[in-house]
């Protein structure tokens, strides 16, 4: 029997669009390779006994802020979000750390104590965040162009204004903190958020991300859900099949028919045929949908280039420990933080990048590192504390910055950077690699092998920067998630506006299969129905 709509994939994003589509009382199938849904929202045990681990997301601050996964009332299908009292720390070895708190006054607080006046310059920020953040994220997360957003934003800050946060949008990291703060520790957590992506300290947008990391940080926390990122999914799969959903996993898609130049059916490896009346949703990266699930005359050659030339983000490095405490940060500021950016400010920050730009795997590397004993105990027997930490490695790596590995994850060089990353926490935390129970590692290669989208072990789904955004995500034209065959959409982070745990591109292509479907049946009668 066909369904209404086919969803490849059970990644966050095909399931708060197969949950969409659902609500509108459509008959949903998701089809996932892997043997569990989730993609990279899951957790599982890998390390000891009582301990439960993040495997690829962990903090997700810009979900409660999300017009698409707030309407789903998660909590009522199972979701406790849990927060530690600060979102991110950014400790330094000689001693000075600083914290973006959940309470206002703390985080200015933090960054007088690097200079008098830079808590002002925050509330400023922040400030600024409570008039355009609404619009602008509003905007992101809608199908471009955003008309209502645009208008609330201009609403908001007036023409000038809006002029002038043009500008600041542009900024890179660095330029923001050098305009908005006299101390160090500002510049710290921005420029720490904004490579959470594949950006640097230097790169056009990377400061809007960076405050808009900051003040989502700043208003809802860096939530984690209680008990693991798996409860996430658990919520998802449990409302889409109380809407009589089905979730069919162990079951890769790698093709998709069309019939009368339309999306008619989704085709498993093993020749399972999954056949959809009103639309197929890919969860996967735009390059293998284009290029190797699509018939080839169903891309022009225009698209095809471009796709080929579709940049992924960086490698990702991962390790999960169980340790039989806290981390023993040496400053105190840090124990309370849900995630510590570990490096020694803006110059091991530049250092990474610059590294990674020149294809050398870091000799210093960046780490973001999770840890729970605050927010959620659940993740560990009494006393313990289950941690994580990624970092970012080359896809393609030329050199070792410290000359000693080849970037070969599968052999002697996983271990041994896993043993790198150790040392960077060690040195702000002295006593941190006696605490080890057990350590389980992700390299690319692992990343990549649980989740075909993480190609090379890329986590958002296409590199972050400037040119890959909006209208140029992920082939330069509307920014939509239509593809160049009717009824398909593309759902994944690969499509506008990106990675992250907001629901972005499963939204987008749900409620534009939607509104395309209604209009198609408006005009059945007329020839030009199936084009849409
Ligand atoms: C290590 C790591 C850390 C991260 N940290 C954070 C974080 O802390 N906070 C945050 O907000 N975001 C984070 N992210 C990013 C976030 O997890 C992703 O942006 C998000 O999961 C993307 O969702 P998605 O549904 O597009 O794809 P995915 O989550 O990658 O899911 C895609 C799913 O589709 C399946 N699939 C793909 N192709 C096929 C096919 N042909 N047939 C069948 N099934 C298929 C895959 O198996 C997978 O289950 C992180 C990601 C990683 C990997």
């Amino acid at each position: 029997m066909p369904a209404d709509a086919v969803v490849i994939g059970a990644g966050p994003n095909g399931l708060v669009a197969a949950n969409m589509l659902a609500d509108r009382g459509w008959d949903v199938v998701v089809c996932e390779e892997q043997p569990e849904p989730g993609g990279a929202v899951r957790s599982g045990a890998v390390t000891e006994p009582g301990f439960v681990h993040d495997l690829y997301s962990a903090f997700y601050p810009l979900t409660p802020a999300s017009r698409y996964i707030a309407p789903l009332e998660l909590e009522r299908h199972g979701l406790r979000w849990r927060r530690a009292p600060a979102a991110v720390a950014h400790p330094h070895p000689d001693g000075r750390c600083a914290v973006l708190s959940t309470d206002l006054e703390e985080t200015c607080a933090s960054l007088d104590s690097f200079a008098p006046g830079d808590g002002d310059a925050w509330r400023r920020l922040f400030e600024l965040w409570q008039r355009a953040g609404p619009h602008l994220f509003g905007a992101l997360l809608r199908p471009l162009p955003p008309i209502r957003p645009a208008a609330g934003l201009i609403r908001a800050l007036g023409p000038r204004g809006v002029a002038d946060f043009g500008r600041f949008s542009l900024l890179s990291a660095r330029r923001l903190a050098e305009e908005s703060f006299r101390g160090e520790g500002g510049g710290w957590i921005i420029t720490g958020n904004a490579l959470h992506a594949d950006l640097t300290p230097d790169s056009a947008g990377g400061g809007l991300f960076g405050w808009v990391l900051c003040c989502l940080g700043q208003q809802f926390g860096f939530p984690v859900a209680e008990g693991g990122a798996g409860s996430i999914t658990e919520a998802l799969v449990r409302r889409f099949r109380g809407l009589g959903g089905e979730v069919i996993c162990d079951t890769p898609i790698e093709r998709i028919e069309l019939r009368a130049g339309r999306a008619r059916s989704a085709v498993a490896a093993d020749g399972s045929r999954f056949e959809a009346r009103r639309a197929i949703l890919a969860d996967c990266g735009a390059p293998a949908l284009y290029l190797k699930m699509l018939p080839r005359d169903a891309v022009s050659e225009r698209e095809r280039r471009q796709l080929r030339r579709f940049q992924y983000d960086n490698s990702t490095f991962k390790v999960n420990w169980a340790l039989g405490a806290p981390i023993p940060w040496r400053s105190e500021d840090a124990r309370g933080a849900g995630t510590v950016h570990v490096a020694d400010g803006m110059e091991g920050l530049t250092r990474a990048t610059v590294h990674l730009a020149g294809g050398s795997i870091p000799d210093r590397p960046f780490l973001v590192l999770g840890q729970y004993s605050e927010a959620d105990p659940s993740r560990a027997p009494a006393g313990a504390e289950a941690a994580w930490a990624y970092t970012h490695v080359p896809q393609q790596a030329r050199h070792d910055a410290a000359g000693e590995l080849s970037g070969d994850w599968a052999g002697a060089d996983r271990e041994r950077f896993a043993d790198r990353m150790e040392a960077e926490v060690e040195r702000l935390a002295p006593g941190f690699r006696q605490l080890i129970l057990s350590r389980h590692i992700q390299t690319p290669l692992d990343l990549e092998a649980s989740n075909r989208n993480l190609v090379g072990g890329a986590i958002n789904g296409g590199t972050a920067q400037l040119y890959q955004q909006t209208i140029f995500r992920p082939i330069t034209g509307l920014g939509r998630p239509s593809t160049p065959v009717p009824g398909l959409y593309l759902a994944s982070a690969s499509a506008h506006p990106g990675g992250g745990l907001h629901g972005g591109p499963g939204g987008n292509a749900a409620s534009t299969a939607i509104k395309r479907d209604r209009l198609r049946r408006m005009l059945r009668a007329n020839w030009s129905g199936d084009r849409l």
